[in-house]
């Protein structure tokens, strides 16, 4: 069923029109941006398009202040700080200060793509048994709820490290729209109720958390107005010393005394354990900028976040295997088909290869080398599914034929919810940031006063080797930080801005935004159309995820009978994207269902009719 095989690819040269309809905007004025009214945002529109700048994002609220920014003459990079702290605020269970990310940014001056890695990072006395008691390994739901699971937050910093290289507005000024938010209210909606309703049980344990998420002892209903006034000064503080007040503050103080003595309510019974962050690690805690992943795929530039992130390295060798494939020309099952044997084969590398390369020995440039996927596009089969788990390929001796060597590592447990956000600016940068707490309300630990969770981003790690004696790259260390699947995403075409996505959803991130992407590329959707399809996901395990939309469809039964077994998933990520029409204009993209439906907005709508 395998598509038809491509020789080399070809470089597209399609020309460009990006920003000409988007430098006609006013000049900057000197004041700052302000929010619109915090509890009644415009109402969520899957899809907008139109010049002067764009946002998409899981929020009504935080697309709304990234627009603010954008309209008020901010950049791409101010407005993704302004919207990343708005998800703070919107998002609690999903984002904000008390968790890390990685932040992707195109620089249409310079015609290039940077990254910092602001993925939270383990305490320097953790060793690998971090997770083990008396021998052995924690349940994942103790490690969960728990000081020991939560490392050095990455997000103030990143945003502050943002700012300084490329941003024009200052941290404080990008802070106030999110601070008036929490301050305000939002009105809650069925997702932040049934988030909240899923969490209530672990809320429940820590008293300063279920004081503030849980009012009256119950989630806050559909349609009330819920406020932060904790948060909102908290980022009053932020906004009047930095990010030292979190790294070297008061702030920081108030997150490692928490960590070391989880604050539970004795009579919840909650065994809480304790961990070691303390405010040396917070000090010591540095965003890592570096060198983004890039492949050539069908003569387009995909560039994405390189490890501690997995994200750049799997979703790149995917590509590179598919570029083997004319998916174009495929029938659709036979695309899906060789989709998901893609994503098999890069995860059974991603697996064994990657974790913290100043830990591990991460061969980023072997897994994104053509002559390596070449070494496993040739394992798949036009008749018959692989079967997971499937053994990694040795990017450092990638070898002349169909190669797999070793021991198959399984995809170990992983959350399944973060927040992405994509932003452009008129001048045509832009940015891809997906940023978490890891678990849809991370550690459940609220820092009390604070108004803030606190991640449980450790818990990312493996607990012990995925497979005994195998090299296990993601075991905890001192200082390291855990393997991450977020895999914000921007492409070039000709050197200039084609495209941009990103998704949560733990190891689904990595097959959303390649489904997504080669929707979009190969089969001829818009962005918007390939973020709304049935989503499938096959991450080197026995069974594949799919939604329910895609369970007993033709492709499905085309597929099982190939050899693949599905297993519902009711929801697969949440992806929010931004791309440039041929007209010039921008067209932001979020989900019309998953997640209750995103928010994308652009500055200056085109006109209707
Ligand atoms: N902790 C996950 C990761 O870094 C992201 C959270 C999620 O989406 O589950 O890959």
């Amino acid at each position: 069923m395998s598509a038809r095989r491509l020789g080399p690819t070809t470089r597209l040269v399609t020309p460009l029109l990006l920003v000409s309809a988007l430098t006609a905007f006013a000049p900057p004025p000197a004041t700052a941006p302000t929010a619109a009214p915090a509890a009644t945002p415009a109402p969520k529109s899957a899809e907008a398009t139109g010049t002067g700048g764009a946002v998409a994002s899981v929020s009504a609220e935080a697309t709304d202040i990234g627009i603010a920014v954008l309209r008020h003459g901010g950049n791409a990079v101010d407005a993704a700080v302004a919207t990343a702290a708005a998800l703070g605020v919107t998002e609690p269970y999903s984002s904000g200060i008390g968790g890390g990310g990685y932040f992707v940014y195109y620089d249409a001056r310079r015609h290039q793509v940077f990254t910092l890695d602001g993925r939270e990072t383990a305490p320097a006395t953790a060793t690998s048994g971090l997770f083990l008691e008396n021998g052995k390994p924690l349940a994942f739901g103790d490690a969960v709820s728990s000081g020991l699971s939560v490392g050095v937050p990455g997000s103030a910093q990143t945003w502050q490290e943002a700012l300084d290289r490329w941003g024009s507005r200052s941290f404080a000024d990008l802070l106030r729209p999110a601070e008036r938010l929490a301050e305000k209210g939002f009105v809650v909606d069925q997702t932040f109720h049934d988030q909240t309703a899923a969490n209530q049980t672990r809320f429940g344990y820590f008293p300063a958390t279920r004081a503030l998420f849980l009012p009256g002892g119950q989630p806050p209903t559909v349609g009330s107005v819920f406020r932060n006034p904790d948060l909102a000064a908290t980022y009053r503080e932020l906004a009047r010393q930095g990010t030292a007040a979190l790294y070297r503050g008061d702030i920081g103080r108030d997150i490692t005394s928490l960590v070391q003595r989880p604050q539970v309510d004795p009579a919840s019974g909650w065994n809480a354990r304790p961990g070691q962050l303390s405010t040396a690690d917070l000090a010591a805690y540095r965003v890592r900028a570096q060198a983004p992943t890039e492949v050539d795929y069908r003569g387009l530039d995909v560039y994405g976040i390189a490890p501690s992130s997995s994200g750049g390295t799997t979703v790149g060798e995917a590509l590179n295997i598919l570029n083997t494939f004319d998916l174009a020309h495929a029938s659709s099952s036979q695309y899906l088909h060789d989709y998901l044997e893609a994503s098999r084969i890069a995860f059974a590398d991603r697996n064994r290869w990657v974790g913290d390369p100043r830990f591990v020995d991460v061969p980023t440039q072997g897994l994104l080398s053509q002559r390596f996927a070449d070494s496993r596009a040739c394992l798949i089969s036009p008749t018959s599914s692989l079967t997971s788990p499937l053994a990694p390929g040795d990017p450092n001796n990638p070898g002349a034929g169909c190669v797999s060597s070793g021991t198959p590592a399984p995809t170990t447990t992983e959350g399944t919810h973060t927040t992405h956000l994509t932003v452009a600016d008129r001048w045509g940068d832009v940015v891809s940031y997906t940023l978490t707490i890891e678990q849809t309300g991370g550690s459940a630990m609220v820092i009390p006063g604070r108004g803030f969770l606190l991640n449980n981003e450790l818990t990312d790690f493996d607990f012990t080797p995925a497979v005994a004696g195998v090299p296990d790259p993601n075991l905890p260390g001192p200082g390291k930080r855990p393997r991450s699947s977020m895999s914000p995403t921007i492409v070039l075409k000709d050197g200039r801005f084609d495209f941009a996505l990103g998704s949560p959803g733990g190891s689904t991130i990595i097959t959303t935004v390649l489904q997504v992407l080669t929707e979009h590329v190969d089969r001829g959707l818009s962005l918007e159309q390939a973020i709304a399809v049935p989503r499938i996901s096959q991450r080197n395990r026995s069974v594949t995820d799919a939604e329910p939309a895609f369970l007993g469809s033709a492709d499905a039964q085309a597929l099982t009978a190939i050899g693949e077994t599905f297993t519902l998933n009711p929801e697969i990520g949440a992806a929010a994207g931004i791309q440039l029409l041929p007209d010039g204009q921008l067209q932001a993209a979020a989900e019309p269902v998953r997640r209750g439906g995103g928010a994308a907005a652009v500055v200056d709508p085109a006109p209707t009719g």
